[in-house]
């Protein structure tokens, strides 16, 4: 590879490096087991172990460790060193194919929702032969699923591998019923865009709300916001170019690629997108996008703030999540070809997909939700956290067309949209076949869906898990239809017959107006879409009878998973509302009220010594933040004494809705009056670095 790109890849221990260090017939043992058409043996696992140790000690590796993904929604490692006492006691290196193939983390502190009780706190990590071995801070990192004894998944990893292979079974028996014969599999492929701010990091350490709850939870807006929409895509300040210069080369050496890079609407916002790859090895990737993304603003004195909303008043950061799939001669089967409106095949994925969303808004909003993101949907910035899908004018007539049996009609409309040249001198400009709508949760755009809900700070798994689940439950049951019809023929009639039926069922979730309008809560009421307010709430579609059904037919979740999911997610959510008002109350204490109480013996002394001739200026600040003091007193008091009564109750459905629905609201009411103080305080007793110094510096 030519510079500056010549490290590409060089910390994966990828397809090329297997082909050239292992033995032939080791190397093919190793395809047909990612094919799953075979699986690994001892000598096998031995050969590839001892292949990938010999790299990785030349790449100066010491250590290895099993990459999981736990519940928690992040990565953990456990390092072990490659160096250990031979039989003469002289040091060797020792990695086996049992080392690489099975580990056992102590893992009893991880979240598991009951699968595993302590006194059986046995997990196992099993290494995932379908994404690549890699080298992260001198450590060969192997990608596993973490199951428990019993073998029920306590990770992310693990059911997404099953859904994508449900998603591919249904796909690859739709599209050869159509017509193909020889499609083998079909996966999804995902591309995720990344947004964060970065700040200086002086600022973040000063900033224990940014620490321990990763967003601000107070803060007056500077007197500047995003209004002049002067940030979007502006030059990026140099600083910053300088970290992303080094966020790519690390992303490289990953193997990553790391693609498109620019500054995002609000001001220190930026985002990061590379290009799409197979699911699984994206998810996988945005995760050590995120990890690469905090080590790397930490050593150019930044920090890279992930969360979903760290500053109110602006845009949060989310993650759009771009999706699609391919059959394995890489055919998209979002693709509309030239004439969409003959394209049975697009068609059909089209309106499987429809009505999948359809029948499972509900589980997509879950999704996509966390506390954090709570502060985004619905809340005039992000999407809102009504599901509908957007087709773009075109695609959307082609398909009532079909719909309303006038094919000719449809015909016609293929002239449109209608052709422009904007500059002239270009012959040939490239159309794209959808236009934009921002507002809109799930965008079709061009060949792929854009899931545009999530949080920034997420794992992309579960999304991902949903969508793939959802879409291979309609594919199956349009392959139900479609089996057993004898000439093709009849077969793409009866997908024709499938895709009207749909269209007349599920419409009602097409929208391609403002979704952040008032007029479209109330529009999507009159539609029976579902509108659920928070993320506490989305999480009880997990008992829903359907969803476990569909979810466990598939093979994707047991029972018992979904049932553990729910409660780690209700635990987490309650969990992190406790650390928002603990700290919140520390710092209103330590910081916000001896800085109060020092600015009224500023202004009262000042008053007292200018006597008669006082100026009204002063006495009126006297007034001001006596009060202030009072209010804000009070207001914590009160938050206290509910959050721990609430608290107290432990983790139940009730205790998470008190929190959303009591709690937060009072943790505003305390910020509010601190933002009313932050724009009157002085310098010298407030001391927190303000929304301007976080946001303007760079
Ligand atoms: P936007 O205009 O929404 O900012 P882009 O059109 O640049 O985004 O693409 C965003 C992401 O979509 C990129 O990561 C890109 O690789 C990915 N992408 C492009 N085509 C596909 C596809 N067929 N399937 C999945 N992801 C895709
Ligand atoms: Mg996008």
């Amino acid at each position: 590879m030519e510079a500056p790109f010549e490290e590409f890849g060089s910390l994966v221990f990828g397809e090329k490096q297997m082909q050239e260090r292992l033995p032939k017939p080791v190397y093919t043992a190793w395809k047909k087991t990612v094919s799953s058409e075979g699986t690994l043996d001892r000598q096998t696992a031995d050969s590839i172990a001892h292949a990938m140790k010999r790299w990785a000690l030349e790449n100066g590796a010491t250590h290895y460790t099993h990459w999981f993904q736990p519940l928690t929604g992040a990565t953990a490692e456990k390092h072990d060193a490659f160096v250990e006492p031979g039989p003469d006691h002289e040091p060797i290196t020792h990695f086996s194919g049992k080392n690489l193939i099975k580990g056992e983390p102590d893992a009893s502190s991880f979240p598991s929702g009951g699968l595993r009780a302590t006194f059986e706190a046995r997990g196992y990590t099993y290494w995932d032969v379908t994404s690549p071995a890699f080298i992260k801070d001198g450590v060969l990192c192997i990608p596993t699923v973490f199951v428990s004894y019993n073998g029920e998944s306590l990770d992310k990893k693990d059911p997404l591998l099953k859904s994508i292979k449900a998603l591919s079974d249904a796909a690859t028996k739709v599209v050869n019923l159509l017509g193909e014969k020889d499609v083998r599999s079909c996966k999804p492929y995902v591309g995720l865009e990344q947004e964060y701010f970065l700040i200086d990091r002086k600022y973040f350490e000063e900033r224990p709300d940014l620490r321990l709850t990763g967003r601000t939870l107070f803060g007056a807006p500077a007197s500047k916001g995003q209004e002049l929409s002067d940030h979007y895509f502006g030059s990026i300040p140099t600083r910053v170019a300088e970290f992303m210069k080094d966020v790519n080369k690390e992303l490289w050496k990953l193997g990553i690629y790391a693609k498109t890079e620019h500054n995002e609407v609000a001001p220190s916002q930026f985002e990061l997108a590379p290009v799409f790859s197979e699911a699984n090895t994206a998810v996988d990737d945005n995760q050590l996008t995120m990890d690469i993304l905090r080590k790397t603003a930490e050593k150019h004195g930044l920090a890279c703030l992930l969360y979903e909303k760290p500053f109110d008043g602006i845009n949060g950061s989310g993650k759009h999540n771009n999706w699609s799939i391919l059959t394995d001669n890489g055919s998209n089967l979002f693709a509309p070809g030239e004439k969409p409106a003959e394209n049975i095949r697009f068609l059909t994925f089209i309106c499987a997909f429809i009505r999948a969303v359809d029948d499972n808004a509900l589980l997509l909003r879950m999704s996509a939700s966390s506390a954090g993101n709570d502060h985004r949907l619905g809340a005039n910035e992000a999407p809102p956290a009504i599901i509908s899908v957007y087709l773009g004018s075109y695609i959307e007539q082609i398909l009532y067309g079909l719909y309303m049996e006038h094919p000719s009609q449809s015909k016609n409309r293929e002239a449109t949209p209608t052709e422009f040249n904007p500059i002239s001198g270009l012959s040939y400009i490239p159309h794209d076949n959808t236009d934009r709508n921002r507002t809109s949760p799930v965008a079709f755009t061009g060949n792929k869906f854009e899931f545009r809900m999530l949080g920034s700070s997420m794992s992309a798994a579960v999304p991902n898990i949903v969508l793939n689940s959802i879409m291979a439950e309609s594919l199956n049951e349009i392959a139900e239809e479609l089996e057993g019809i004898k000439y093709l023929q009849d077969v793409r009639a009866k997908a024709l017959d499938i895709c009207r039926n749909i269209i007349h069922d599920h419409k009602r979730i097409l929208f391609s107006g403002d979704g952040y309008s008032s007029e479209w809560v109330k529009e999507a009421k009159r539609r029976g879409l579902p509108n659920v307010r928070s993320f506490v709430e989305s999480i009880e579609v997990l008992e829903d009878k359907k969803t476990v059904k569909m979810l466990t037919d598939l093979g994707v979740y047991t029972e018992k998973e979904l049932a553990a999911r729910e409660e780690i997610y209700r635990e987490q959510y309650i969990k992190q509302i406790g650390i928002e008002v603990r700290t919140l109350l520390s710092m209103t204490r330590k910081d916000i009220l001896p800085a109060m109480t020092a600015d009224l013996k500023f202004y009262s002394d000042a008053d007292a010594a200018a006597g008669k001739a006082a100026p009204a200026y002063l006495k009126a600040r006297v007034t001001e933040l006596s009060e202030l003091i009072d209010e804000t007193y009070k207001a914590s008091e009160m938050l206290e004494k509910d959050f721990t009564e609430v608290n107290a109750a432990g983790i139940t459905k009730e205790a998470g809705k008190k929190m959303y629905y009591d709690i937060c609201p009072e943790m505003e009411k305390v910020r509010s009056f601190i933002d009313k103080y932050e724009v009157i305080a002085t310098p010298d007793n407030y001391k927190l670095p303000t929304y301007e110094d976080m946001l303007f510096s760079l």
